[in-house]
């Protein structure tokens, strides 16, 4: 006969004192059951001759129970202390010295070394999914002063869940609803009709079970798509969580943690969307083409923010100013074309040179931003002047807008329509056979084909000492228009590169797309864009290899534009050094690290080994360029999404670069003290 309660209550009553709390007890029965094996193995070498009764196991198991009974509770101190002679140790003992009768009592014979040890003594009982919530959360107070509180909607339902070890078990759902607005409670949403009659859902942010499939599938929001380990339940073993289920996962997940991340309480969408319009209606929500992270308004770092530093800090530091067009760091001295040909007027004047506040005043801060272009673009449509998405990701080549040139001569600007529905050309037989080398040619070249086709030609473009990667493919020529300059619609076209700018430590700030080119224009929309809301929070620079340009572009649209008060635009040594002699305006305004005491806030003053002085820069921009390269390895999975999902990932990327970075600047004490805010705002 197995045993029963009223053995479990004998060896409670004979091995644990009566005033011990149920917590502690069933802890202890736990790590009883756990140490089995330790006990086989005492047993297993007393078969050998010559040994003693109390193997080295014996002792293992006397120090594990030792430590099972110490407490960590005031309560369970008071047990000890009232009365009995008995120390826990002494109950560790006595448990140690008759743990083959505590077996047997219940139901273990550690004698049959055949049999295995028993598994964990208390079955996983089976989940329960159920909203965390007792009221409903839309209706106001009502009768009593109580808010309408939550009913039980229809019986519970039997359903899948994919739990934390990655093994399917069944569960039970119990749906919640409030009888007055009729919201209904899941665990994961709250779907409610709004004020249109329209069914809508609230996600529940912080919940642990995500449904996955309309079928009753579940999932633990920890979930990677590949479990380490196979478990061999029957249930593991057939279940299988399919690629739309981990989208699924994923995007519920995520959707989540963004709108967590970007404080959006409020969010609500169509109710029980399918995984794309859910992905849609949060990127509409978190930001379509760009975004930004209000976090990082606010971020601040030894890394990405400094004092501010006047020109007396610099002289007090035994600088020995140089040239303006010098770059400290880079050059040994002054090092510039000293005889650099004038070339136009000065656009605008030198700014005047701030002084250090008198000592006790606030000598504010500064922060240094970096900006850059990153070829990880997503396919658009095939019209070179068109910026939205294809209709159709799988093999579309065209916009909503410009769908209907699927019935045209993808040779622009011929207009004849095809010579058969699905054809790609009209019937003019030049066109069609020009089709036809192209398809040949390059449309059968797989990505990594392609990637080799562009390393060989910058290998090649670089021995020429040109530059800039294109994909160059001979084509035969049509007429008199030479085969590369054939404007066509054969094939959807991509966005031209991701943009983002991030703090000098990493921390990403903001991000957007550019079409066609990295230009100036585009580049200035993305800034804007991202301070638009954030004024105060603009950088003190922005360090970005084509500064130059931009500032001559905002200037040029508008010499008043708060850009030129707020930030100044710096270029990297090796641009300034090659392009300071050639334009006025680089030289002037772009230096990076300018040797005059200019800009003190990019130069420092540090003495090596030997007691000798070099001026080094000031920030340190290589730390921003890690999320450049930890960006291109997604770079492959982004350039096959569809824009929705590229902007979604995109979120998420720079979302998890962020609290990254967060980790790193706590892990190693790299925020800003109390006595730099002191020091930089007076407060
Ligand atoms: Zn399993
Ligand atoms: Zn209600
Ligand atoms: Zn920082
Ligand atoms: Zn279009
Ligand atoms: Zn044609
Ligand atoms: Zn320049």
């Amino acid at each position: 006969m197995p045993p029963t309660v009223s053995d479990l209550v004998l060896v409670l009553q004979l091995f644990l004192p009566a005033g011990l709390s149920i917590e502690k007890a069933f802890y202890l029965i736990g790590v009883i059951i756990s140490i089995y094996p330790l006990l086989r193995l005492h047993i297993n070498q007393r078969r050998q001759p010559h040994q003693p009764a109390r193997t080295a196991w014996t002792k293992t198991i006397l120090t594990l129970l030792k430590a099972a009974f110490k407490s960590d509770s005031d309560e369970d101190d008071l047990v000890w202390a009232t009365g009995m002679d008995f120390t826990p140790d002494d109950f560790a003992q006595r448990i140690c010295d008759d743990l083959e009768p505590l077996y047997n009592m219940l139901g273990l014979n550690p004698q049959n070394l055949a049999a295995q040890s028993p598994g964990l003594l208390f079955p996983t009982p089976r989940r329960i999914l159920c909203t965390s919530r007792l009221s409903c959360a839309f209706c106001p107070v009502a009768d009593l002063n109580i808010i309408p509180t939550l009913r039980r909607r229809v019986d519970n339902q039997t359903v899948w869940i994919l739990d934390e070890s990655f093994c399917w078990v069944q569960a039970d759902l119990v749906i919640a609803h409030c009888a007055t607005c009729r919201a209904d409670y899941f665990p994961d949403r709250i779907t409610y009709k709004d004020a249109n009659g329209r069914r809508r859902q609230k996600l529940e942010l912080s919940t642990d079970f995500l449904r996955i499939s309309k079928h009753g599938i579940w999932a633990h929001k920890k979930n990677r798509p590949f479990p380490r380990t196979r478990c061999s339940s029957i249930a593991c073993r057939v279940r299988k969580l399919t690629y739309r289920q981990s989208q699924r996962l994923f995007v519920e997940h995520f959707s989540r943690r963004l709108l967590h991340f970007h404080k959006r309480d409020n969010f609500s969408c169509d109710a029980h969307p399918s995984t794309k319009l859910l992905a849609e209606a949060v990127r509409r929500e978190i930001g379509v083409n760009g975004g930004f992270l209000e976090s990082a308004m606010a971020h601040g770092c030894t890394n990405c923010t400094h004092l501010k530093r006047y020109r007396s800090d610099l002289a007090a530091e035994g600088a020995n100013f140089g040239d303006a067009q010098g770059v400290a760091g880079v050059e040994a001295d002054g090092g510039s074309n000293a005889n650099a040909p004038d070339v136009g007027e000065n656009p605008f004047d030198p700014p005047a040179q701030q002084d250090a506040p008198p000592a006790g005043q606030p000598r504010g801060y500064v922060r240094l931003a970096v900006m850059d272009g990153k070829n990880i673009p997503h396919q658009k449509c095939a019209l070179d002047q068109c910026e939205r998405p294809l209709v159709n990701y799988k093999n579309g080549r065209f916009c909503e807008a410009h769908l209907n040139l699927q019935d045209v001569c993808g040779i622009v600007p011929c207009g004849l329509p095809v010579q058969s529905p699905g054809a790609l050309t009209c019937a003019t037989e030049s066109h069609i056979q020009w089709h036809r080398d192209y398809s040949s040619r390059f449309a059968r070249l797989s990505f990594p084909g392609v990637r080799r086709v562009i390393r060989r030609q910058q290998e090649h473009s670089a021995s020429n000492g040109q530059h800039g990667p294109t994909l160059e493919v001979a084509l035969p020529p049509l007429g008199d228009t030479p085969g590369n300059q054939v404007v066509h619609t054969f094939k959807a076209k991509s966005t031209y590169c991701l943009q983002t700018v991030q703090w000098a430590c990493g921390y990403p700030v903001g991000w957007g797309k550019c079409y066609r080119s990295e230009s100036s224009p585009q580049v200035l929309g993305i800034l804007n864009r991202i301070w638009a809301n954030f004024p105060n929070f603009k950088p003190s620079f922005v360090a970005y290899d084509d500064a130059c340009n931009l500032l001559r572009h905002i200037i040029t649209q508008n010499p008043n534009d708060p850009w030129i008060v707020t930030t100044k635009f710096i270029v990297d040594a090796w641009h300034y050094i090659n392009h300071r002699a050639t334009d006025v305006l680089c030289r002037l305004w772009c230096n990076p690290a300018p040797k005059n005491g200019s800009q003190p806030d990019l130069v420092l003053v540090e003495e090596d080994s030997n007691g000798i002085q070099h001026e080094t820069r000031a920030f340190n921009t290589e730390t921003a360029e890690q999320l450049n390269s930890w960006l291109s390895g997604f770079e492959s999975q982004l350039r096959h999404m569809s824009d929705v999902n590229y902007d979604f990932y995109v979120h998420v990327l720079l979302m998890i670069y962020a609290e990254r970075v967060d980790k790193h600047v706590a892990a190693k004490n790299l925020q800003l003290s109390e006595e730099f805010w002191a020091e930089a705002t007076g407060e």
